[in-house]
């Protein structure tokens, strides 16, 4: 259901009021019903006869219904593309991306960057159904060709990497894979950007996945991935294949998505807003050896970031020197803002100490261990006081050895 129109003359936030909504269908409701149905009734044996899956007609709840529907068409208005089909995670919708244009004797390359679970799915089940699995250094660029093979069929990119930051280009890796070899499948993990600071389908990325649990869904209380294609056959083709998995979204996700989804552009430039802020305060901290967010120039990838984005999550990292496990756990667990966690994208602030070296295979990781840092809605300078007395407590106990 192709509902973007790229004639609009709106600006991209009152489309997204709009998209996938209708309220004449639902008794005049502002927001599509969550549709909780598994069976559904044909009133007649013509009806059950005229069923056509391509008219996005319902047949059974798991194939198809009003609330994927509307999410599915609001996040294609996001993404600017063609269609798209939900998934009950974010993983899923990659997993299922992946399985959808592979067969055995295969081959896929992966930045390195690629979030850790994406790994776990390309070195265990792809790699056991045959398919040969190749990470590549983010940085690759247009190099990438040297890397392609007759077999390779998908390159699969995520641009910033969400634990390291690293940003690649996309437009020339698109433009080299495309020229070497139209048949491959480029395909994004657009979660960081939340298919608002980035177009890949702009680009020529033939599929944008996102893990619509982080940004969209906003209130870390929803699980629920997208993946949203350029092309009606590489549409049908993952749809096809999600209808073979079994996969599917609840109601009550897609729900939330919708509903994350309208006041999406207002959080993320508070994001944005905040991100840049206690980035910038870290980057004058004598704890502090270096800052990971694309935004400031220190970054690699900087250049990248600001010729192809509109704008920065909240999510990114900072270094410091080597210290021991007791001195980091005095300052990461008497935090009073942020929790420790997984997960991101959420109104609430995160801290994650991690260690990307172990998870690099492509190019060993250059950096030191990060401490990973999602800036949440509260006030910004509550966050830095909140890290001023992490650091405090992690000085004293630095002192006390
Ligand atoms: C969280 C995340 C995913 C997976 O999303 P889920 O909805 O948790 O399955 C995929 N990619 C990135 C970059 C993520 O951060």
């Amino acid at each position: 259901m192709n509902t973007s129109d790229k004639n609009s003359p709106f600006a991209e936030e009152t489309r997204l009021i709009h998209a996938g909504r209708a309220p004449e269908k639902f008794g005049g409701a502002v927001n599509i019903p969550p549709f909780r149905a598994s069976t559904v009734l044909f009133p007649t044996l013509a009806a059950l006869d005229a069923y056509d899956p391509a008219l996005r007609s319902v047949r059974y709840g798991r194939t198809g219904n009003p609330s994927s529907h509307a999410f599915e068409a609001a996040m294609t208005e996001l993404e600017e593309g063609h269609d798209g089909v939900s998934f009950a995670s974010g993983l899923q919708a990659i997993t299922s991306s992946l399985l959808a244009f592979t067969r055995q004797g295969d081959h896929v390359l992966i930045a390195d960057t690629a979030y850790a679970p994406t790994r776990g799915f390309a070195n265990g089940i792809l790699s056991r159904a045959g398919v040969t699995v190749e990470y590549f250094d983010p940085a690759i660029g247009a190099g990438i060709t040297g890397l392609l093979r007759p077999t390779t069929r998908i390159v699969f990119l995520e641009s910033p990497g969400s634990l390291t930051f690293e940003v690649q280009d996309v437009p020339a890796i698109v433009t080299a894979v495309s020229a070497a070899n139209a048949d491959i499948v480029l395909m994004i993990d657009n979660t960081w950007a939340a298919g608002l600071l980035f177009k890949p389908l702009k680009h020529g990325v033939h599929v944008s996945i996102q893990s619509a649990t982080k940004y969209v869904g906003g209130h870390s209380d929803a699980s629920l991935g997208v993946a949203i294609c350029a092309r009606q056959d590489h549409w049908m083709r993952l749809k096809k294949a999600a209808v073979e998995l079994g996969a599917c979204a609840s109601a009550d996700d897609l729900f939330l998505g919708l509903r994350g989804l309208r006041s999406l552009p207002v959080r993320m430039r508070r994001h944005h807003e905040s991100g840049i802020k206690v980035a910038r305060w870290l980057e004058t901290r004598a704890e502090v050896t270096r800052v990971r967010h694309p935004a400031l120039s220190t970054c690699p990838g900087h250049d990248l970031w600001k010729r192809d984005f509109t704008g920065a999550c909240g999510l990114f990292a900072f270094e410091m020197a080597a210290v021991p496990r007791a001195a980091l756990a005095a300052m990461v667990d008497g935090m009073a803002h942020f929790g420790m966690g997984y997960s991101w994208g959420g109104f609430e602030s995160l801290i994650l100490p991690s260690n990307p070296a172990p998870i690099r295979t492509a190019k060993p990781w250059a950096g030191g261990e990060l401490i990973r840092l999602h800036i949440g809605l509260e006030d910004a300078d509550d966050l830095m006081s909140d890290l001023d007395a992490g650091f405090d407590r992690l000085n004293a106990a630095l002192e006390a050895r």
